[in-house]
């Protein structure tokens, strides 16, 4: 089994008299920059004025613009989104590096696609937790946390993967798991992860779903029941104890069900697709195709984003939702969601 570090396997003493800047304060960076600090590392949240600033400051949060919170620390680890990442680092991060500072990310796109180039003369190392930023946070209050992968890109230091254990203790995830990777491997299976399974596999799997019963007449209420209100419960289980506890807490028909339907919707066929997804991931396509639609301010982003709003899965569960008021409301717009 891989090597797995936890909480009291990990010195912290190589980030104690460090300053630690962490450059965004979303979904990641408001819960690595107050679990940091409540973990007792000296940390300053680098920002442009505006929303989060405020946020950041209400919270207590020594708050700076980015440039001048990047001159001042050891540690800079940026939480931007990945599509801005390579501007502000070009004009507010690289300019004000220290050598021998370490620049820190939670994905690796950016710096294994090459849009983030960084000097030479600093380490480069990844913290990326396996769970979003408001769960970061959430479980680090319940004294739990989520795990992360850790990954070295450069060590100029020869302290760089214990720095990044530290920030990984620093923010929960020595209670759930640090396990060691690189960039290249963290950003290919990140990808691949919500591609193929958890966004894009699971919502073209719960919409087809939906369909194929409504087109058949069936009750549009009692099809989002079937197809997607029920998944939390089934993945609740399967986040316990594996398939093998969800399938004991389902009935044997449903099981049965599992074993005899399952492969015929999942078949080998899917799972060439899912190998051409990964090989384009591999190549790079998948992240030029990304990088030129942000350039373009997003035109197919955006137009698939309101078809897919307006989806009768979507309609009929914004209706029922608004009678189940223990279900949870989002807290916001803002990302809270799973993997990234
Ligand atoms: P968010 O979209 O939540 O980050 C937004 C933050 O970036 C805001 O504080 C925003 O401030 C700030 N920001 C945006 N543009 C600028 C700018 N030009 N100058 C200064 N600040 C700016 O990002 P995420 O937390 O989702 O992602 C951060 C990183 O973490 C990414 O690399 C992502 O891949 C990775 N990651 C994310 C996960 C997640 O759960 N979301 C999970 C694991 C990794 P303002 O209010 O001023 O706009
Ligand atoms: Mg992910
Ligand atoms: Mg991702």
């Amino acid at each position: 089994m891989a090597k797995v570090f936890y909480h009291n396997d990990i010195q912290e003493e190589v980030l104690q008299n460090k300053k630690v800047a962490v450059v965004g304060y979303g979904s990641q960076g408001h819960a690595h920059a107050q679990n940091l600090k409540e973990s007792g590392f000296d940390v300053v949240v680098g920002l442009r004025k505006g929303k989060s600033w405020n946020k950041a400051e209400e919270d207590g949060m020594e708050v700076k613009e980015v440039a001048e919170a990047v001159a001042a620390s050891d540690v800079v680890m940026v939480l931007l989104p990945d599509e801005h990442q390579p501007a502000v680092f070009e004009e507010h991060i690289k300019p004000n590096l220290k050598a021998g500072a370490a620049l820190a990310f939670a994905h690796g796109f950016n710096v294994h696609f090459k849009q983030v180039v960084p000097p030479s003369d600093v380490d480069v190392f990844l913290v990326a937790p396996k769970g979003p930023g408001h769960l970061v946070r959430r479980t680090f209050e319940d004294g739990a946390g989520v795990p992360s992968l850790i990954g070295v890109e450069q060590d100029v230091t020869g302290e760089a993967k214990n720095i990044a254990l530290a920030y990984a203790k620093g923010i929960g995830s020595g209670r759930a798991g640090v396990l060691e990777t690189s960039f290249q491997e963290e950003t290919e299976t990140d990808l691949f992860g919500e591609q193929a399974v958890l966004c894009g596999g699971l919502s073209s799997l719960v919409k087809a779903g939906f369909e194929t019963l409504t087109e058949a007449g069936y009750q549009p209420e009692v099809a989002y029941f079937e197809c997607m209100h029920e998944l939390k419960l089934i993945v609740d289980l399967m986040y316990e104890g594996g398939l093998e506890y969800m399938r004991y807490s389902i009935s044997d028909t449903a099981q049965w069900g599992d074993f005899v339907s399952g492969p015929r919707v999942i078949d080998e066929d899917t799972k060439a697709r899912m190998k051409d997804v990964l090989s384009d991931i591999q190549t790079g396509k998948f992240a030029k195709g990304w990088i030129l639609e942000n350039k373009v301010n997003r035109p197919e982003f955006n137009a698939i984003n309101d078809m897919e709003n307006k989806h009768q899965i979507e309609k009929v569960g914004r209706e029922l939702r608004e009678l189940m008021p223990f279900v949870k409301k989002p807290q916001s717009k803002e990302k809270d969601v799973v993997t990234h």
